[in-house]
């Protein structure tokens, strides 16, 4: 397993991948681990979360540091992204009991509730592209709830996942209760099928996810999906322009484009899309793209080589489809590193990749519809169904946004972003199940029904 800084295509480190018979120790250890854990009474369990917040906000900048060298965020959202997962471990540690809570039913039984288990061992496969905050929202609810977590993360951020498990370490979980295996995707199979392992969550593509679930069935397995998205962004004409623009920008270039929810594609009503897409072009050709350890940098890397090529390959077919560029349109190979240039692809016709596909990286399709009808076609027209941003001052134009658009998240006069209280995830290939709030904590838990005649 390689380590390698996206910025210079620098070498890092190497990690022995785990032999077969160190992910069985690990999963022995993990089962071990779930017998006692899961008789610890919650406030003892939260406890321990209060202390991996701590951990996190002392050593941001470094943790910040590690991200950012690894997979190329700038360095100001990586600290972002470390105060973010502290965040969610205080929001479990304030609330979990509650969630956890008995809840009496009014039955014909003398007395009839129920009662949340924990599920046992739970495998948690990982993307790169926030490398410590997809993980925190899995463990922070699943550990609060008294199940032990098992963590395959992305191959190319090795150093983020160890360094996740040494914080849980260094909190004081009990050892089992929290562990990294790094093993490749071809070994995920292996541990799902182990009958010591309850269940399954994957964020990441399509593919990886069809195939988690696919074993997880096998099974019998619960799973939580975590998948793509190409966020429609919709822009009508009673919206606050300047700001709809600016948000947009920040929105396609969040996480250097790499982001599940980010806007990818915009919609905007023709009364006003001249006066968009000037601003919406300047403002990403202004983008200012480099070092992401320099903290005026808004774009980094992509996180990888190949991330590069496919994006690249996307923009040139929808170019070829008849889509007009309007700016970047090119990788920046007058540096070292795998860098892409803010790109605007504008008209993209059936077709053409960016108009169905998602794009990870800072590459925005922009549309232009005639009325609210053909905004929410346009919103519904891909196969996934994330987030969606939608602009506007009218009440009756967001009340219909907000019922007929196909997604988990709707974010009016917004950003979309995902905030520990509320849930998420997505409809459609963008997968099921949700994380976070309340919601989050239920996934991995046994309901209970408890009838006393
Ligand atoms: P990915 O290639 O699917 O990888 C995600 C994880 O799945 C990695 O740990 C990967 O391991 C593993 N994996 C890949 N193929 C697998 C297979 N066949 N069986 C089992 N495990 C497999 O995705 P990515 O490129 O890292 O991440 C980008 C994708 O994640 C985008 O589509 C993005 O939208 C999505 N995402 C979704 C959300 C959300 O909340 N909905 C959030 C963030 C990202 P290896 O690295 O070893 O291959």
């Amino acid at each position: 397993m390689r380590s390698v800084n996206p910025a210079t295509g620098e070498l890092l480190e190497t990690f022995e991948t785990l032999s077969e018979a160190q992910v069985e120790e690990k999963i022995a250890c993990a089962a071990e681990a779930f017998r006692e854990w899961r008789t610890v009474p919650v406030d003892r369990r939260t406890a321990w979360l209060e202390r991996a917040a701590a951990i996190l906000d002392r050593e941001r900048d470094a943790f910040a540091a590690m991200m950012t060298t690894e997979m190329g965020k700038p360095l100001g959202a990586a600290r972002e992204e470390a105060a973010k997962c502290a965040r969610g471990c205080r929001f479990y540690a304030a609330n979990a009991a509650r969630f956890l809570a008995d809840i009496e039913v009014k039955t014909a039984a003398r007395r009839s509730w129920v009662r949340h288990e924990p599920l046992g061992v739970v495998l948690a496969v990982m993307p790169w592209n926030f490398p410590f905050w997809q993980v925190f929202r899995f463990a922070a609810p699943a550990l609060a709830a008294g199940n032990v977590g098992l963590l395959k993360h992305a191959s190319n951020v090795p150093r983020c996942a160890l360094a996740i498990e040494d914080i849980f370490r260094r909190a004081g979980f009990p050892q089992g209760v929290f562990q990294t295996l790094l093993i490749g995707s071809r070994e995920v199979q292996r541990v799902i099928d182990d009958p010591r392992v309850a269940a399954a969550t994957l964020t990441g593509s399509e593919g990886a996810g069809a195939s988690v679930a696919a074993a997880a069935g096998r099974q019998i397995k619960k799973t939580v999906l975590e998948l793509g998205g190409s966020d429609p962004f919709i822009v009508m004409p009673s919206a606050d322009l300047d700001l709809a623009a600016a948000t947009a920008v920040r929105a396609r270039a969040v996480n250097n484009g790499q982001s599940c929810i980010a806007a990818k594609r915009f919609i905007v009503h023709r009364d006003v899309a001249d006066a968009f897409e000037r601003r919406f072009v300047e403002g990403m050709k202004s983008l200012r793209v480099g070092d992401p350890m320099n903290e005026s940098t808004e774009i980094g890397p992509l996180a990888t080589a190949e991330l590069v090529e496919t994006l690249d390959a996307q923009v040139r077919r929808s170019v070829e489809a008849g889509a007009r560029l309007l700016c970047g349109g090119r990788r920046l190979s007058d540096r070292p590193g795998f860098y892409y240039a803010p790109t605007v692809l504008a008209d993209p016709p059936a077709g053409a990749p960016v108009r169905h596909e998602e794009t990870f990286g800072p590459v925005a399709a922009l549309f232009r519809a005639r009325d609210i009808d053909e905004a929410i076609a346009l919103a519904n027209e891909t196969a996934f169904g994330l987030g969606s941003s939608v602009w506007t001052a009218d009440d009756a134009e967001r009340d219909r946004f907000i019922a007929e658009i196909e997604a988990g998240l709707v974010f009016v006069n917004a950003m979309v972003a995902s905030d520990p209280p509320l849930p998420f995830g997505g409809v459609k290939r963008s997968g099921y199940g949700r994380e976070l709030g309340e919601w989050g904590i239920r996934e991995f838990l046994n309901t209970k029904t408890v009838w006393i005649g």
